[in-house]
């Protein structure tokens, strides 16, 4: 349910208020909200506001739910977008399809305006700067995400492995592969031989060609981000989704952006050092802001870096209500979904099972049964 959307007429990112105010010319109040003062506007809106992910027309205002006692806002104002037969008109990989009212929309949407942290105060300052000295615009705000929203639903895969396949990926990029050792029979012969660490180990010879999957290309690691993928994996298990991995090649660029920006901007954005953004992501708000500039770019790496060198010598704004902009977090949800079709992968190649633990006690109990024998041919 999306709470702001773009106005093709207005070109920018509106809530159903301020829409109100630029259409009508009326200010909203308690007695007459956005929605009622937009209602003899239907046919227009449905023209003119577009989903701010997927770009489809048909939008509908969405009354707010008010207590009847205390006349509080139990639900915004908000738009609903709706195909000439009645139906959902989002396009079905859109992050609004299904009108999923629980669905939180808090990462992929980023409200520069509301937001507290010194980090996104910092950004939303560049975003006004940026708007003002002509380097970008909400137009090209919106290009560039239905530009990612093409790419993404361009290409599809369908989420065809077992679920199981996500805890066993977690568990082979988790594993300690990196000490090699071979196991012999005769080295259980001393007094305190470690069965377990000896099963890892062997585990580790069984399994090597596994590990470059799970830990090569900067696959995330989080807990956070493998519950997420586990999710995503449960949810659309059997069903086509888009797939992230066209993403790669400008999310890098996106992150190597961010840590240059970061290092060297005189800018403090927190307590993360730039470098590991690579591996634990950057600040939402910045790697917006970066992936933004580097589309006006068009991906080059060193124009996108004369921009921000112009953008942090810039006055400050004379209008700081330009950075009330609904950003976008292209990357919504990759690592995520990279996590996924990384498991998948690995999957494929697992033909023993996909049970870590069951793996190691099958192991060990076939390294006992290699000691016994070896035993029994003891003199
Ligand atoms: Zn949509």
């Amino acid at each position: 349910m999306p709470a702001t959307a773009f106005s093709v007429r207005f070109e920018r990112e509106l809530d159903v208020d301020q829409l109100a105010i630029l259409m009508t010319g009326t200010q909203p109040t308690q007695d007459r909200d956005g929605a009622e003062l937009l209602s003899m506007f239907g046919d227009a809106i449905r023209a003119d506001v577009q989903c701010s992910s997927c770009g489809k027309f048909g939008a509908h205002i969405v009354q707010p739910a008010k207590s009847r006692a205390s006349k509080a806002v139990l639900r915004q104002a908000h738009f609903r977008f709706v195909d000439p037969n009645g139906g959902d008109a989002h396009h079905p990989f859109c992050e609004f399809h299904g009108n999923n009212e629980t669905r939180s929309t808090q990462d992929s949407l980023l409200n520069f305006g509301s937001e507290k942290s010194a980090e996104t105060r910092a950004i939303r300052l560049l975003v006004c700067k940026g708007i003002e000295q002509g380097i970008f615009d909400q137009r090209r705000i919106r290009d560039m995400r239905q530009w990612f929203f093409d790419l993404k639903s361009a290409t599809r895969f369908t989420v065809s492995m077992p679920l199981e396949a996500i805890s066993w990926a977690h568990a082979l990029q988790h594993h300690p592969h990196h000490q090699r050792w071979q196991f012999h029979p005769s080295q259980a012969a001393m007094p305190a031989f470690d069965w377990k660490a000896a099963a890892k180990k062997q585990f580790t010879e069984e399994h090597f060609h596994l590990f470059e999957l799970v830990k090569g290309g900067l696959l995330p690691f989080e807990d956070a981000t493998w519950r997420q993928a586990s999710e995503l994996a449960q949810k659309y298990h059997g069903r086509e989704v888009f797939d992230v991995t066209k993403l790669q090649p400008y999310y890098e660029a996106a992150i190597s952006l961010c840590i240059f920006v970061a290092a060297n901007s005189g800018i403090d954005f927190g307590k993360r050092q730039p470098e590991i953004y690579r591996w634990k992501g950057a600040p939402t708000a910045l790697l917006a802001l970066c992936a933004l500039v580097l589309f006006v770019s068009d991906w080059d790496m060193n124009v996108a870096i004369a921009a921000f060198a112009k953008l942090l010598s810039a006055p400050e704004p004379s209008d700081g209500a330009l950075g009330n902009v609904i950003g976008l977090n292209p990357f919504h949800e990759y690592g995520a979904w990279r996590l996924v079709i990384a498991s998948g992968e690995v999957a494929a190649k697992s033909p023993n099972g996909l049970d870590y633990n069951a793996r190691l006690a099958a192991i060990e109990a076939a390294l006992r049964e290699q000691h016994r024998q070896w035993k029994e041919h003891q003199p």
